[in-house]
């Protein structure tokens, strides 16, 4: 499982918010991070969760 963020993230900062353990600003690029390229196991429910909770739908699961 992989997260992908959408170009349209307006970087309102709410999934570093409730994920810390999947987000990170960027501050240098302006952007958010995902901490991991495959996403471990134990973090795939709060993975999908948090596309639920991103309010413009930016954040995106790819299988
Ligand atoms: S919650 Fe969504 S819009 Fe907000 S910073 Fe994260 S990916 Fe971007």
């Amino acid at each position: 499982m992989k997260i992908e963020i959408a170009d349209y993230c307006i970087r309102c900062g709410i999934c570093e918010d409730l994920y810390p353990d999947l987000f990170q600003r960027n501050y240098q690029e302006h952007c958010m991070d995902v901490l991991y390229d495959k996403i471990p196991e134990h973090l795939w429910a709060r993975a999908k969760q948090s596309a639920e909770d991103c309010a413009v739908a930016a954040i995106r699961i790819v299988e």
